[in-house]
């Protein structure tokens, strides 16, 4: 079972999916290539494996990628191999991906295995403050890619199973235990 957690950038994906790989059996992520630089604190093969656009670009020409993005100016994508792997392992994956790749991953993945779509949605101004709390040391106008980003992916809201606002992690938290653990009894 693949499920893809989507929000803006801020939305408060990763911690999520770090807390629910805590919480629970059988969940693990899955991390995705970038080219964008590590942030304090980022380990290579943790939250990403971290490539040059060069590489990136070398990938994507020899088709290793199930799906891919250019977004914050940064290339972002699903290796097939890592995903295979994973998902032939029988484990619930837990993969945070924004509204592009998820629209892709629906496509190629609907009939392979089970999927569940989660969006995680946080007003505005709360994300502009988190986003300038975080420390990530982003520029402003690096906040304002992210910000005008927003509106984009609601547009996109549609794709989804559930919508969640996130507006309490330990709230969050529970609810998407529950949505996991629901589905795992529903089958495809
Ligand atoms: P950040 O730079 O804040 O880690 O991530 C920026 C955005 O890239 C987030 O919305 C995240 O969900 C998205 N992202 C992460 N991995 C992938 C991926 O493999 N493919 C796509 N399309 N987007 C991704």
């Amino acid at each position: 079972m693949l499920v893809i957690l989507s929000g803006v950038s801020g939305a408060g994906k990763d911690t999520i999916k770090k807390e629910l790989i805590k919480r629970m059996d059988n969940v693990i992520s899955l991390p995705s290539y970038t080219s964008r630089k590590p942030r304090n604190g980022e380990q290579e093969g943790v939250q990403y494996h971290f490539i040059t656009k060069e590489e990136f670009e070398q990938r994507i020409k020899n088709d290793e990628f199930y799906e891919y993005d250019l977004h914050h100016e940064n290339y972002y994508g699903t290796s097939r191999k890592l995903m295979n792997e994973k998902i032939a392992s029988g484990k619930i994956i837990v993969k945070d991906i924004e509204v592009n790749g998820t629209e892709n991953l629906i496509k190629l993945l609907k009939n392979e295995t089970k999927l569940v779509t989660i969006f995680l949605r946080v007003e505005k101004e709360e994300l502009r403050r988190r986003l300038i709390a975080r420390g990530d040391n982003l520029t402003n106008e690096e906040i304002e890619l992210r910000l005008n980003r927003l509106d984009y992916e609601e547009s996109k809201i549609k794709l989804y199973d559930y919508m969640i606002k996130n507006d309490n992690f330990e709230k969050t938290v529970n609810l998407i235990m529950a949505i996991i653990e629901n589905e795992k009894n529903i089958s495809n």
